[in-house]
């Protein structure tokens, strides 16, 4: 085969360097942020599983995103753990090389799947949980699950190794900004690292308002009226989380700040749907199909050259705009749960 190409870089200058890749676009929650039941009800229309990729075919995407520079792949959905037999994958991956290999998931079913992944080669997992109370988590997850059912996922994350877990929280205005403080109090001391995230437009179907944003400079004065804080760094240009250390040393905390302050310059992530699409940005309407030329028996070359083209006619930078546009502007952008957080 000949040498793969030099990593392409977009228009902007930015190189390939992640890949996101949803495994499903199912879920067993219901967060209003992202799969609010009103859409996502009973009659809501998921992929029929003819339509998602096999193993072997996320297997080969994954591999000529590799040889395009990728260097870090993360798992993602829908809720990726409801995905059959996902330690089997996840060793297929694994034997591939040259990728970390990294999940995110709500945490219901990592309990019992944290092990079996860990053995399989998962590196690193990140958890979403967004309270500590009963009343306020089951009102943004609009589902029954227990936040005690994701903290045990999440000390089995650590038993099997793939601590520190980065557990991610989603902050929106008037239902859980209390949970700032309970999840700094919970997670100090314990090696974990919590990320808090704006509420971000995505999709078109949250009913996103820039009211019920909490900014990422809000959430920091919060945290530091408690507990002092001081830059931490680390992470990278291509790390969307801007890191805090507690000053007294107990904990490291971010904030993912891409309504206020936007992080395109540095954006390196390739997005692939569940059904084999490439999407160069979270909040793209246009994808290309990849799904179709593995299908018609394209050689790894010809799927290589497509997608090294895609991303060198990059030129989204969605969040950035943003801050110029109204707060609905689109209506054709594709839900995160789709295209994968
Ligand atoms: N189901 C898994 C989970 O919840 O971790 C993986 C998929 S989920 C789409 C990935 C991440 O996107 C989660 O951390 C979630 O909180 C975040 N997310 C979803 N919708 C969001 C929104 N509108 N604004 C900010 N973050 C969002
Ligand atoms: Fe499901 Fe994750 Fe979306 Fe919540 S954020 S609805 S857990 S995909
Ligand atoms: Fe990357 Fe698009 Fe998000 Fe900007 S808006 S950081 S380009 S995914």
């Amino acid at each position: 085969m000949p040498a793969p190409p030099a990593a392409p870089a977009d228009r902007l200058g930015r190189p390939l360097g992640e890949l996101r890749l949803s495994l499903t676009d199912r879920c067993n929650l219901r967060c209003g942020y992202c799969m609010p039941r009103e859409v996502f009800g009973p009659g809501f229309r998921f992929l029929p599983r003819s339509e998602i990729l096999t193993f072997e075919e996320i297997v080969r995407v994954a591999g000529i995103a590799r040889d395009l520079g990728v260097r870090k792949l993360r798992l993602t959905g829908g809720e990726p753990l409801l995905r059959t037999d996902l330690p089997e994958l996840v060793a297929m991956l694994a034997r591939l090389g040259g990728l970390e290999l990294a999940l995110t998931t709500n945490g219901a079913l990592l309990g019992e799947l944290a092990g079996p992944l860990a053995r399989a080669g998962l590196d690193r997992v990140n958890v979403s949980l967004d309270a500590l109370d009963e009343a306020t988590f089951r009102r943004m997850s609009d589902s029954a699950l227990s936040p005690a059912t994701v903290l045990e996922g999440i000390e089995a994350a650590s038993r099997a190794g793939l601590a520190p877990v980065k557990v991610n929280c989603v902050v929106r205005r008037g239902i859980n900004e209390h949970a700032v403080l309970d999840l700094v109090r919970r997670f100090r001391r314990t090696g974990h690292e919590l990320r808090f995230i704006e509420f971000m437009d995505v999709g078109n179907s949250n009913g996103w308002r820039l009211e019920e944003v909490v900014p990422a400079a809000e959430i920091l004065r919060t945290i530091g009226e408690v507990y002092p804080l001081e830059p931490a760094g680390g992470g990278g240009e291509a790390d969307v989380a801007k890191r805090w250390r507690l000053a007294d040393g107990s904990g490291v905390v971010g904030v993912v700040a891409s309504v206020t302050r936007p992080f395109c310059s540095g954006c390196n992530r390739l997005r692939i749907s569940a059904e084999g699409r490439a999407y160069r940005c979270l909040f793209a309407a246009e994808g290309l199909d990849l799904r179709g030329p593995l299908r018609a028996g394209e050689t790894d070359v010809r799927i290589r050259d497509l997608l090294a083209g895609f991303w060198r006619l990059r030129e989204e930078r969605y969040s950035e705009l943003r801050t110029a546009a109204t707060p609905r502007s689109s209506s054709s952008k594709i839900e995160m749960s789709y295209i994968g957080g």
